[in-house]
């Protein structure tokens, strides 16, 4: 996620927190030590209440992580490998590397967040019984109460039957076992997840009207949700558009190329004027690939730069460049195309024998949803 610091690491998963989660921390301690724990104990000092503010706030943050955590474990566990796990604005995120392959792994998953929440409140809430019952100084007891509540109320929602909630996985799922058809279940779980964020930013912009600011905050989760579930909805039928096409089918055969020693002013006024394409292979002397030009990449450079360099200059390098072979499935190949700016170089052994750039794919998109009554 764009603007996210990396914590450290479990398991080989990235740990990491989004800026906003500074934001929503310094919110929280404030509302318990200004407002909740002084109605709840009252007696102590300003000190207290701060102290144990930002201890309770350390805590909830740990028990989102849990949360978090236990979707990665259960998804390593079941063959899905997880790449990181970042806390932000509205909580965590868990970034599987792909999609359960069976409905029963899409279950589990996600039901493994919400039950390492339900945990935690049980684990709190005891504590606080604990500590009542011994006589703790009443503070203490307090914020283990907080902290069991906020818990229950992230397991309740992440319940909700909507995508992208841990809830409308479950429903996935289940609707995915029982039709059999994933696509089917994706509308389901993406139309309940924006059908939710709409009552949501609704019923938000209404409590805000009669004068509860919490409302705004509901708006704005409402919005998230109905954000989320819509791309969710538009990948979807992107994946069912591609599905069974391969990169031989996609790509543009035999690209022209462009040697690493011709110069970038010479590139840009006669070999790019002459073809229509904003990205080349580059080949050296023999022949061989070396790199890949695009005009993105050219664009960063200022003039005087430009002026001095040849193309092998500048090139993104061929190690470092996007590639796929020509029986790739194009869904997979695609997650790899960032790194040559958007472009992927198409191999079959060691002989370049195409490229897919991002015309090919919006092409076979559009194909493919006039054929099938999905994109239709
Ligand atoms: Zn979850």
């Amino acid at each position: 996620m764009h603007g996210s610091i990396r914590i450290g690491t479990v398991r080989g998963i990235v740990i990491g927190a989004h800026w906003s989660v500074a934001a929503i921390a310094a919110l929280l301690a404030w509302g318990l030590a200004d407002g909740y724990l002084p109605t709840a104990a009252p007696g102590y000092r300003a000190t207290s209440y701060w102290i144990a503010a930002v201890l309770a706030v350390g805590c909830f943050f740990a028990s989102l992580l849990a949360h978090e955590l236990a979707h990665s474990v259960v998804a390593q566990r079941r063959g899905v490998p997880v790449e990181r796990i970042t806390l932000w604005l509205f909580g965590g995120v868990a970034e599987l590397h792909k999609s359960a392959d069976r409905p029963r792994d899409e279950l589990v998953i996600a039901a493994a967040g919400p039950a390492a929440s339900v945990g935690a409140t049980v684990v709190f809430l005891g504590l606080s019984g604990i500590l009542g019952a011994v006589a703790a100084p009443e503070v203490a007891v307090a914020a283990f109460a907080w902290l069991g509540l906020v818990n229950a109320v992230l397991a309740a929602f992440n319940v909700a039957p909507a995508a992208p909630l841990d809830g409308g996985r479950i429903l996935h799922a289940i609707v995915w076992e029982r039709t059999g058809d994933r696509a089917r279940a994706t509308r389901v779980a993406t139309t309940a997840g924006r059908t939710l964020g709409a009552v949501m930013i609704g019923g938000g912009i209404a409590l805000f009207v009669v004068g509860a600011w919490g409302g705004l905050w509901f708006a704005l989760l409402g919005w998230f949700l109905v954000n989320a579930a819509t791309a969710e909805s538009t990948h979807a039928l992107l994946e069912g558009a591609l599905v069974g096409i391969r990169v031989r089918d996609v790509m543009t055969p035999d690209p022209v190329t462009v040697t690493d020693d011709e110069t970038v002013t010479h590139f840009l006024g006669y070999t790019m004027a002459r073809h229509h394409c904003s990205a080349f292979p580059v080949v050296d002397g023999t022949g061989r690939p070396v790199g890949l030009v695009t005009l993105r990449r050219l664009r960063s450079l200022d003039a005087t730069t430009r002026a001095a360099c040849t193309v092998g200059d500048v090139m993104i390098p061929i190690a470092a460049a996007a590639r796929a072979a020509p029986d790739d499935a194009v869904l997979d190949a695609l997650s790899r195309r960032a790194a040559g700016d958007g472009r992927l170089l198409v191999f079959d052994a060691d002989r370049l024998v195409g490229i897919v750039s991002p015309s090919d794919l919006d092409r076979v998109i559009e194909l493919a949803q006039l054929r099938s009554p999905v994109g239709a």
